[in-house]
Protein backbone atom coordinates (compact mmCIF):
# COMPACT_ATOMS: atom_id res chain seq x y z
CA UNK A 1 0.00 0.00 0.00
CA UNK A 2 1.58 3.61 -0.82
CA UNK A 3 0.76 6.74 0.95
CA UNK A 4 -1.15 7.90 -2.01
CA UNK A 5 -3.74 5.32 -1.36
CA UNK A 6 -4.00 6.01 1.88
CA UNK A 7 -4.24 9.98 0.85
CA UNK A 8 -6.34 9.44 -2.06
CA UNK A 9 -8.67 7.64 0.23
CA UNK A 10 -9.08 9.78 3.18
CA UNK A 11 -9.52 12.69 0.23
CA UNK A 12 -12.58 10.96 -1.63
CA UNK A 13 -13.99 10.81 2.27
CA UNK A 14 -13.70 13.96 3.38
CA UNK A 15 -15.44 15.60 0.35
CA UNK A 16 -18.42 12.93 0.58
CA UNK A 17 -22.04 14.29 2.04
CA UNK A 18 -23.57 10.73 0.73
CA UNK A 19 -21.90 7.43 1.78
CA UNK A 20 -22.43 4.02 1.00
CA UNK A 21 -20.63 1.20 2.53
CA UNK A 22 -20.89 -2.48 1.81
CA UNK A 23 -19.36 -5.86 3.63
CA UNK A 24 -19.09 -9.17 2.02
CA UNK A 25 -21.54 -11.45 2.65
CA UNK A 26 -22.07 -13.43 5.69
CA UNK A 27 -20.52 -10.92 7.04
CA UNK A 28 -17.76 -11.39 9.90
CA UNK A 29 -16.75 -9.46 12.56
CA UNK A 30 -13.69 -7.90 10.27
CA UNK A 31 -16.29 -6.80 7.36
CA UNK A 32 -19.19 -5.56 9.78
CA UNK A 33 -16.62 -3.68 12.23
CA UNK A 34 -14.71 -2.14 9.21
CA UNK A 35 -17.65 -1.02 8.35
CA UNK A 36 -19.65 0.14 11.06
CA UNK A 37 -16.11 1.98 12.27
CA UNK A 38 -16.41 4.09 9.06
CA UNK A 39 -19.76 4.80 9.03
CA UNK A 40 -20.33 5.85 12.49
CA UNK A 41 -17.40 8.50 11.94
CA UNK A 42 -18.78 9.53 8.83
CA UNK A 43 -22.02 10.21 10.38
CA UNK A 44 -20.44 11.94 13.35
CA UNK A 45 -18.99 14.31 10.55
CA UNK A 46 -22.58 14.66 8.80
CA UNK A 47 -22.73 12.46 6.27
CA UNK A 48 -25.22 10.38 5.71
CA UNK A 49 -24.29 6.58 5.67
CA UNK A 50 -25.65 3.55 4.78
CA UNK A 51 -23.90 0.06 5.91
CA UNK A 52 -25.35 -3.10 4.19
CA UNK A 53 -24.58 -6.67 3.22
CA UNK A 54 -25.59 -8.79 0.46
CA UNK A 55 -26.73 -11.77 2.27
CA UNK A 56 -28.63 -12.58 5.05
CA UNK A 57 -31.24 -10.44 5.66
CA UNK A 58 -30.34 -9.68 9.30
CA UNK A 59 -27.16 -9.56 11.43
CA UNK A 60 -25.67 -12.11 12.88
CA UNK A 61 -26.49 -12.80 16.25
CA UNK A 62 -22.96 -12.46 17.43
CA UNK A 63 -21.94 -9.20 15.62
CA UNK A 64 -25.41 -7.02 16.65
CA UNK A 65 -23.48 -5.44 19.20
CA UNK A 66 -21.58 -3.40 16.85
CA UNK A 67 -24.49 -1.34 15.22
CA UNK A 68 -25.16 1.06 18.10
CA UNK A 69 -25.98 3.86 15.55
CA UNK A 70 -28.75 1.59 13.73
CA UNK A 71 -26.65 2.26 10.72
CA UNK A 72 -27.79 -1.08 8.75
CA UNK A 73 -29.98 -1.09 5.89
CA UNK A 74 -31.54 -3.96 4.41
CA UNK A 75 -29.96 -4.93 1.04
CA UNK A 76 -32.86 -4.28 -0.68
CA UNK A 77 -32.97 -0.82 0.45
CA UNK A 78 -29.05 0.17 -1.06
CA UNK A 79 -29.93 2.59 -3.90
CA UNK A 80 -28.84 1.04 -7.75
CA UNK A 81 -25.98 4.04 -8.19
CA UNK A 82 -24.59 6.01 -5.17
CA UNK A 83 -22.31 8.79 -5.42
CA UNK A 84 -19.34 7.20 -3.42
CA UNK A 85 -19.54 3.35 -2.41
CA UNK A 86 -17.34 1.80 0.01
CA UNK A 87 -16.47 -2.30 0.10
CA UNK A 88 -14.64 -3.33 3.08
CA UNK A 89 -12.93 -6.83 3.50
CA UNK A 90 -14.22 -8.00 0.07
CA UNK A 91 -11.63 -9.26 -2.38
CA UNK A 92 -13.76 -9.06 -5.30
CA UNK A 93 -16.92 -7.73 -6.43
CA UNK A 94 -18.48 -11.31 -6.23
CA UNK A 95 -17.96 -11.13 -2.58
CA UNK A 96 -20.91 -8.46 -2.29
CA UNK A 97 -23.45 -11.11 -3.59
CA UNK A 98 -26.72 -10.06 -4.73
CA UNK A 99 -25.16 -5.85 -4.18
CA UNK A 100 -22.07 -6.63 -6.48
CA UNK A 101 -24.40 -4.69 -9.77
CA UNK A 102 -24.15 -1.81 -7.56
CA UNK A 103 -20.19 -1.57 -7.62
CA UNK A 104 -20.91 -0.89 -12.37
CA UNK A 105 -24.01 1.00 -11.84
CA UNK A 106 -21.97 3.76 -9.78
CA UNK A 107 -19.05 3.82 -11.69
CA UNK A 108 -21.40 3.96 -14.81
CA UNK A 109 -23.48 7.13 -13.25
CA UNK A 110 -20.09 8.93 -12.35
CA UNK A 111 -19.74 7.80 -8.61
CA UNK A 112 -16.42 6.46 -6.89
CA UNK A 113 -16.00 3.21 -5.65
CA UNK A 114 -13.16 2.84 -2.53
CA UNK A 115 -11.71 -0.44 -1.82
CA UNK A 116 -10.72 -1.27 1.69
CA UNK A 117 -9.16 -4.76 2.15
CA UNK A 118 -6.48 -6.88 2.89
CA UNK A 119 -6.69 -10.25 0.89
CA UNK A 120 -3.68 -11.01 -1.05
CA UNK A 121 -6.88 -12.08 -4.16
CA UNK A 122 -8.30 -8.22 -3.98
CA UNK A 123 -8.87 -7.98 -7.85
CA UNK A 124 -9.05 -3.86 -7.49
CA UNK A 125 -12.64 -3.84 -8.82
CA UNK A 126 -12.97 0.01 -7.65
CA UNK A 127 -12.21 3.69 -8.91
CA UNK A 128 -9.93 4.18 -5.32
CA UNK A 129 -8.24 1.50 -3.56
CA UNK A 130 -7.05 0.68 0.35
CA UNK A 131 -5.79 -2.74 0.14
CA UNK A 132 -2.60 -4.01 2.14
CA UNK A 133 -2.46 -7.87 2.27
CA UNK A 134 0.13 -7.46 5.10
CA UNK A 135 -2.30 -6.02 7.53
CA UNK A 136 -3.90 -8.51 9.69
CA UNK A 137 -7.32 -7.54 9.38
CA UNK A 138 -9.49 -4.53 7.59
CA UNK A 139 -10.06 -3.09 10.29
CA UNK A 140 -6.68 -1.92 11.03
CA UNK A 141 -6.90 -0.13 7.48
CA UNK A 142 -9.71 1.83 8.19
CA UNK A 143 -8.19 2.76 11.79
CA UNK A 144 -5.35 4.32 9.69
CA UNK A 145 -7.94 5.84 7.70
CA UNK A 146 -9.91 7.18 10.58
CA UNK A 147 -6.43 8.69 11.90
CA UNK A 148 -5.50 10.29 8.28
CA UNK A 149 -9.08 12.12 9.00
CA UNK A 150 -8.30 13.11 12.38
CA UNK A 151 -11.32 11.14 13.66
CA UNK A 152 -11.23 10.78 17.72
CA UNK A 153 -11.72 6.95 18.47
CA UNK A 154 -14.54 7.15 21.11
CA UNK A 155 -15.66 3.77 22.17
CA UNK A 156 -18.25 2.96 19.71
CA UNK A 157 -15.96 2.84 16.88
CA UNK A 158 -13.19 1.21 18.65
CA UNK A 159 -15.21 -2.10 20.09
CA UNK A 160 -16.00 -2.29 16.36
CA UNK A 161 -12.28 -1.85 15.35
CA UNK A 162 -11.64 -4.76 18.29
CA UNK A 163 -14.27 -7.02 16.66
CA UNK A 164 -12.43 -7.47 13.48
CA UNK A 165 -8.75 -6.88 15.13
CA UNK A 166 -9.44 -9.80 17.40
CA UNK A 167 -10.87 -12.12 15.57
CA UNK A 168 -9.26 -12.23 12.39
CA UNK A 169 -6.07 -12.17 14.16
CA UNK A 170 -7.54 -15.38 15.64
CA UNK A 171 -7.75 -14.05 19.55
CA UNK A 172 -4.43 -12.41 18.79
CA UNK A 173 -2.72 -15.55 17.76
CA UNK A 174 -1.60 -13.99 14.47
CA UNK A 175 -0.83 -10.07 16.27
CA UNK A 176 2.46 -8.37 15.55
CA UNK A 177 3.45 -5.26 17.72
CA UNK A 178 1.65 -3.08 15.42
CA UNK A 179 -1.79 -5.23 16.31
CA UNK A 180 -1.06 -5.01 19.57
CA UNK A 181 0.13 -1.13 20.01
CA UNK A 182 -3.63 -0.42 17.93
CA UNK A 183 -5.32 -2.93 20.63
CA UNK A 184 -3.88 -0.81 23.43
CA UNK A 185 -5.39 2.60 21.97
CA UNK A 186 -9.26 0.53 21.58
CA UNK A 187 -8.80 -0.35 25.32
CA UNK A 188 -8.20 2.72 26.43
CA UNK A 189 -10.65 4.31 23.99
CA UNK A 190 -13.28 2.14 27.32
CA UNK A 191 -13.74 -1.10 24.79
CA UNK A 192 -14.60 -3.91 27.68
CA UNK A 193 -12.55 -6.74 25.50
CA UNK A 194 -14.36 -9.94 27.88
CA UNK A 195 -17.41 -9.06 27.23
CA UNK A 196 -17.11 -8.23 23.75
CA UNK A 197 -14.83 -11.33 22.80
CA UNK A 198 -17.87 -13.37 24.75
CA UNK A 199 -20.45 -11.84 22.04
CA UNK A 200 -18.47 -12.68 19.38
CA UNK A 201 -17.16 -16.22 20.43
CA UNK A 202 -18.12 -17.31 23.60
CA UNK A 203 -21.88 -18.06 23.79
CA UNK A 204 -23.72 -20.19 22.13
CA UNK A 205 -27.69 -21.49 22.62
CA UNK A 206 -28.40 -24.57 24.22
CA UNK A 207 -29.07 -26.28 21.13
CA UNK A 208 -25.32 -25.81 19.90
CA UNK A 209 -24.63 -28.14 22.51
CA UNK A 210 -26.63 -31.10 21.09
CA UNK A 211 -25.69 -29.97 17.73
CA UNK A 212 -22.06 -30.42 18.84
CA UNK A 213 -22.48 -33.92 20.24
CA UNK A 214 -23.83 -35.39 17.63
CA UNK A 215 -21.82 -33.47 14.74
CA UNK A 216 -18.93 -34.50 16.56
CA UNK A 217 -20.14 -37.94 17.76
CA UNK A 218 -19.94 -38.98 13.73
CA UNK A 219 -16.45 -37.09 13.18
CA UNK A 220 -14.01 -39.84 11.50
CA UNK A 221 -9.83 -40.01 11.46
CA UNK A 222 -8.21 -40.86 8.68
CA UNK A 223 -4.34 -40.92 9.58
CA UNK A 224 -3.46 -42.43 6.38
CA UNK A 225 -4.67 -40.10 4.43
CA UNK A 226 -3.38 -36.38 3.33
CA UNK A 227 -0.23 -38.98 2.40
CA UNK A 228 0.06 -40.39 5.75
CA UNK A 229 -0.34 -36.52 7.72
CA UNK A 230 -3.80 -37.26 8.66
CA UNK A 231 -7.54 -35.99 8.07
CA UNK A 232 -10.14 -35.97 10.07
CA UNK A 233 -13.52 -35.08 8.85
CA UNK A 234 -17.57 -34.94 9.92
CA UNK A 235 -20.58 -33.36 8.14
CA UNK A 236 -23.54 -31.22 9.69
CA UNK A 237 -26.78 -32.36 8.17
CA UNK A 238 -29.82 -30.13 7.67
CA UNK A 239 -31.52 -32.03 10.99
CA UNK A 240 -28.51 -30.72 12.68
CA UNK A 241 -29.21 -27.31 12.26
CA UNK A 242 -32.37 -26.85 13.88
CA UNK A 243 -32.51 -24.05 16.82
CA UNK A 244 -28.87 -22.94 15.70
CA UNK A 245 -27.44 -20.45 13.90
CA UNK A 246 -24.53 -19.89 10.82
CA UNK A 247 -22.44 -19.14 13.77
CA UNK A 248 -22.46 -22.60 15.74
CA UNK A 249 -22.30 -24.26 12.40
CA UNK A 250 -19.16 -21.96 11.51
CA UNK A 251 -17.26 -23.09 15.31
CA UNK A 252 -17.26 -27.01 14.29
CA UNK A 253 -14.25 -26.57 12.20
CA UNK A 254 -12.68 -24.69 14.95
CA UNK A 255 -12.64 -27.68 17.59
CA UNK A 256 -12.50 -30.12 14.48
CA UNK A 257 -8.72 -28.36 13.54
CA UNK A 258 -7.52 -29.13 16.97
CA UNK A 259 -6.83 -32.84 16.47
CA UNK A 260 -3.40 -33.30 16.77
CA UNK A 261 -3.22 -36.88 14.54
CA UNK A 262 -4.60 -34.79 11.40
CA UNK A 263 -3.34 -32.02 9.48
CA UNK A 264 -6.14 -31.36 7.63
CA UNK A 265 -9.58 -31.09 9.05
CA UNK A 266 -12.95 -30.87 6.98
CA UNK A 267 -16.33 -30.34 7.89
CA UNK A 268 -18.55 -30.87 5.25
CA UNK A 269 -22.12 -28.44 5.83
CA UNK A 270 -25.42 -29.50 3.92
CA UNK A 271 -26.59 -26.30 3.01
CA UNK A 272 -29.72 -27.89 0.78
CA UNK A 273 -30.48 -31.43 0.45
CA UNK A 274 -27.56 -33.22 -2.47
CA UNK A 275 -25.37 -29.38 -1.47
CA UNK A 276 -22.64 -29.14 0.56
CA UNK A 277 -20.61 -26.53 1.59
CA UNK A 278 -16.53 -27.01 2.68
CA UNK A 279 -14.56 -25.89 5.08
CA UNK A 280 -11.13 -27.20 5.08
CA UNK A 281 -8.30 -26.01 7.26
CA UNK A 282 -4.86 -27.42 7.72
CA UNK A 283 -2.79 -26.81 10.76
CA UNK A 284 0.65 -25.58 9.44
CA UNK A 285 1.94 -27.88 6.24
CA UNK A 286 -0.32 -28.41 3.92
CA UNK A 287 -2.19 -25.70 1.09
CA UNK A 288 -5.49 -26.81 1.28
CA UNK A 289 -6.48 -24.05 -0.89
CA UNK A 290 -5.23 -25.92 -3.77
CA UNK A 291 -7.67 -28.74 -2.61
CA UNK A 292 -10.28 -26.53 -2.41
CA UNK A 293 -9.53 -25.21 -5.81
CA UNK A 294 -9.95 -28.75 -7.15
CA UNK A 295 -13.20 -28.61 -6.21
CA UNK A 296 -14.78 -25.51 -7.57
CA UNK A 297 -13.55 -23.09 -4.17
CA UNK A 298 -10.79 -21.31 -2.80
CA UNK A 299 -9.16 -19.13 -0.44
CA UNK A 300 -6.20 -18.87 1.97
CA UNK A 301 -3.44 -21.68 2.20
CA UNK A 302 -4.67 -22.37 6.19
CA UNK A 303 -8.23 -22.42 5.45
CA UNK A 304 -10.34 -23.01 2.60
CA UNK A 305 -13.89 -23.72 1.28
CA UNK A 306 -15.98 -24.75 -1.54
CA UNK A 307 -19.48 -25.64 -2.24
CA UNK A 308 -20.38 -28.83 -4.30
CA UNK A 309 -23.57 -31.25 -5.14
CA UNK A 310 -23.43 -35.01 -4.33
CA UNK A 311 -23.84 -36.95 -1.33
CA UNK A 312 -20.81 -36.88 1.53
CA UNK A 313 -19.25 -39.57 1.03
CA UNK A 314 -18.66 -38.38 -3.18
CA UNK A 315 -17.11 -35.47 -2.18
CA UNK A 316 -15.00 -36.75 0.83
CA UNK A 317 -13.86 -39.20 -1.86
CA UNK A 318 -12.87 -36.32 -4.20
CA UNK A 319 -10.99 -34.29 -0.97
CA UNK A 320 -8.98 -37.53 -0.19
CA UNK A 321 -7.75 -37.98 -4.33
CA UNK A 322 -6.75 -34.10 -3.88
CA UNK A 323 -5.10 -34.11 -0.68
CA UNK A 324 -4.06 -37.67 -1.61
CA UNK A 325 -0.37 -35.50 -2.77
CA UNK A 326 -0.86 -32.45 -0.65
CA UNK A 327 0.89 -29.09 -1.80
CA UNK A 328 3.22 -28.31 0.74
CA UNK A 329 3.81 -25.14 2.25
MN1 LIG B 1 -10.84 -9.79 7.14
Amino acid sequence: MGSDDLLGAAELLRRATDVTILAHVNPDADALGSALALGTALRRRGVAVRVSFGAPGEVPRSLRGLDSDGLVVPAGAVPRAVQLLVAVDAGSAGRLGRLADRVAATIACGGAVLVIDHHASNTRFGTHHLVDERAEATVVLVARLLDELGVELDERIARCLYAGLVMDTSMFRRATPDTHRLAARLLEAGVDADALTRQLAGSHPFAWSRMLSAVLGRAQLEPDAVAGLGLVHTEVRLADMAGVGVEEVESVVDILRTTIEAEVAVVLKEVAPGRWSGSLRAARRVDVCAAAVALGGGGHRLAAGFTAGGTAEEILAALRAALAQPVLI
